[in-house]
């Protein structure tokens, strides 16, 4: 029987061999097979030959909201400095997108990375992403040459071995989280819309960390980036990390150390994750994207929790709602501000006042 991913390839090779041929789009971002079993690479389909190429499948786990701008950006028409605005509008690109994804590029048309009248987006209902290494552990050292994928399961083959795979049990950690698995923003609906999911305990990994005491949570923090190699994968593979020079590679003036000392590596998680903060829509592209295993998706899932008790905001749900943390309402929770007065939880006594700080 045909998989539900197989079916949803087709519908796209379709979708995006007519936009492309019908000219409502110059350009068709998707993906196309990696060259190992398991991965996928994006890809920019600019005709119905290349369209003819795309695949849907539960190892695209890169974020497309990421390759967007520059996708749009290679479609204008050549401008050098000083050169006017092209007249007319500006050609368009279509572009796959789940329910993360989706939200991830609702935050970047709010940030005006991305112009929502350029992009025609495909929408497709996640039933949630494979996470290769959880697939290679389950190997345990032998090599996949062929992995078939079926709607509850993956059936590995490699030298002298066959396995099935039960497919939720290799489901990445963000997915199995996930309660928004379909696109807030879409022109063309690829299958059904899944609605929300029920998940209570969305937030039980984070729980976890939060309910150990803080010298065993800073413990835990620098045993879970102990391995970091500062190959910047995580940030790179991020569609919210889009500084023209990002602090960690700054020299004038060099905010943190280039090397693996692990102080550096503390505050390039600690700010990164902070710069994320309101805006991260648990893609997981990070951690995926991680070739040593690092959970760095927990620390944004972290920020996430917080600003949704806070605020209660979550990142690209609706384009008319501002991001939590780029406005400012009276009623904002702002106990953490330092302001020479005593805070709302004060008791009054000394150690329980803000402000107590020293200025030497
Ligand atoms: S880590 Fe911060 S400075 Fe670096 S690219 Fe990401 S958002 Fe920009
Ligand atoms: S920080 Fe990670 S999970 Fe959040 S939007 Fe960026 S890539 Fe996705
Ligand atoms: S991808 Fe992994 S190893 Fe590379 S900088 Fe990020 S956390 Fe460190």
């Amino acid at each position: 029987m045909e998989s539900s991913s197989s079916k949803i390839t087709d519908e796209i090779r379709a979708e995006a061999s007519r936009l492309l041929s019908s000219g409502e789009v110059a350009a068709f971002l998707g993906f196309v097979p990696g060259s190992l079993p398991m991965t996928v690479r994006p890809f920019v389909a600019r005709s119905s030959e290349d369209a003819a190429r795309l695949v849907w499948n539960s190892f695209c786990v890169m974020n497309l909201a990421n390759y967007l701008p520059e996708v749009l950006k290679s479609v204008e028409p050549p401008r050098g400095p000083g050169d006017p605005e092209p007249e007319g509008p500006l050609p368009r690109v279509g572009v796959l997108a789940t329910g993360c994804w989706s939200r991830n590029m609702v935050v970047q048309i709010q940030e005006n990375r991305i112009q929502r009248d350029r992009v025609v987006i495909l929408g497709i209902s996640s039933r949630g992403m494979v996470d290769r290494k959880k697939v290679l552990a389950r190997l345990g050292g032998r090599e996949a040459l062929k992995v078939e994928e079926q709607d509850h399961s993956l059936l590995v083959s490699g030298r002298a071995f066959n396995e099935e795979i039960p497919r939720w049990e290799v489901v990445r950690d963000n997915c199995r989280s996930c309660v928004h698995p379909d696109p807030v923003i879409w022109d063309i609906m690829i299958g059904e819309r899944a609605g929300d999911r029920q998940n209570a305990n969305r937030f039980a990994q984070v729980e976890e960390i939060e309910s150990l005491a803080p010298e065993e949570r800073w413990a835990w923090f620098q045993e879970e980036i102990s391995s970091c190699i500062r190959c910047y994968a995580c940030r790179n593979a991020c569609p919210l990390c889009y500084c023209p020079t990002c602090f960690v590679d700054d020299s004038r003036p060099q905010w943190v150390g280039k090397s693996i000392e692990p102080v550096d590596t503390a505050i390039f998680h600690i700010l990164r994750a902070y710069h994320c903060a309101g805006r991260c829509t648990d893609c997981g592209a990070c951690e995926s994207a991680c070739p040593m295993g690092i959970r760095m998706r927990l620390f944004t899932k972290k920020l996430e929790k917080d600003v949704l008790e806070m605020y209660g905001a979550e990142a690209g749900m609706d384009p008319e709602t501002p991001l939590p943390l780029s406005t400012f309402s009276p009623d904002d929770p702002q106990d953490f501000i330092v302001t020479g007065q005593e805070s709302p939880k004060s008791t009054g006594d000394e150690a329980g006042r803000s402000g107590e700080v020293s200025q030497s």
